[in-house]
């Protein structure tokens, strides 16, 4: 069962405290399409320039996704530049320059508009909104979203609330949305807003999954690598609803599955700069990760 994932696709420059990669792959339909990929077929919508290296779109037509749905505007691709600092977790934005993204209107060709699962990757929510106009009812339609829409475009987003299956977003995004500072009350809050399934990602201490009457605590896997968090949080997104696509249904029990299997693509994706772990990664390590994780989280009750 395919997933159509429209996003940001960005060449990044990436500086943590020991290295710095410029004009790299990035974009976060770049990240959660590659992470999305190794469980379910994906349709790609996006932008790039001319100026877009060939290698990369290589490197998403290898992973086996479509870019039916993929632009090529006349200009500059999209550029984003961050940098980390030592505990990895801070990052702070150096330059955006959004080039063709600014004129970005998501058309999602005839074939796209009947898969049954659509992640909604971090974009404007108008143009989310522009993407599900397209779409002819999917199965289960998952949002990402980010603190920048949340401070200057609320209303658009919480429209978007009331359309959508799952909302995916970090913490601090989860606290300023919803105005808690419990997670737990402000996952509650979120499933208010409109969404069957909150998800609050916790960085490198997992992640949270809200549904109507359940809860699930995910712990984080525990790496002792870390280059280059970039693009975690679109990985986590993207394996997730490429899981429930493979398994077909959106329920409870999937979700739960779901979110470990993000947490696991996402902790292989941080191992190195930008897409490069995740270009070498076989579905073997996933299991083997995925079984790891088990083995690290399973405790019994006397
Ligand atoms: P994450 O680390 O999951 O927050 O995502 C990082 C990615 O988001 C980078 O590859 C950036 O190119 C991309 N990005 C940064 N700012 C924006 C923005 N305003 N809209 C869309 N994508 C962005």
């Amino acid at each position: 069962m395919s997933v159509v994932i429209v996003g940001s696709i960005a060449l990044d420059t990436v500086q943590t405290p020991v290295e710095t990669h410029a004009d790299m792959l990035g974009g976060s339909a770049s990240y959660a399409s590659v992470a999305a990929s190794f469980f379910a077929p994906v349709k790609l919508v996006g932008v790039v320039g001319t100026d877009f290296p060939k290698k990369f779109t290589q490197l998403l037509r290898k992973r086996g996704i479509d870019l039916a749905g993929l632009q090529v505007a006349e200009g500059k691709t999209f550029r984003w530049a961050g940098v980390y600092e030592w505990d990895y977790n801070t990052r702070r934005t150096l330059s955006v320059a959004l080039n063709v993204f600014e004129k970005f209107n998501p058309t999602l060709p005839a074939n796209y508009a009947t898969a049954p699962f659509v992640m909604l990757g971090n974009i404007h929510p108008s143009l989310q909104h522009r993407v599900l106009d397209q779409v002819r009812r999917p199965k289960f339609i998952l949002a990402d979203t980010m603190d920048l829409w949340i401070e200057t475009a609320r209303p658009d987003l919480m429209k978007l609330l009331k359309r959508v299956d799952a909302l995916c977003l970090n913490d601090s995004e989860a606290r300023q949305l919803t105005g808690q500072t419990s997670l737990i009350k402000a996952g509650r809050a979120l499933l208010r807003m409109g969404p069957k399934f909150a998800v609050i990602k916790k960085g490198e201490h997992g992640a949270l999954l809200f549904s109507n009457g359940g809860f699930f605590s995910a712990p984080a896997y525990p790496l002792e690598d870390i280059h280059d968090p970039t693009g975690a949080g679109d990985c986590f997104a993207g394996a997730l609803i490429g899981y429930v696509a493979r398994a077909g249904r959106a329920t409870p029990a999937v979700l739960r599955r779901a979110i470990v299997h993000g947490s696991v693509v996402a902790s292989f994706n941080v191992e190195s700069f930008s897409l490069n772990r995740l270009e070498r990664l076989r579905p073997a390590d996933i299991t083997r990760r995925y079984a790891e994780f088990i083995r690290l989280s399973k405790f019994h009750a006397p």
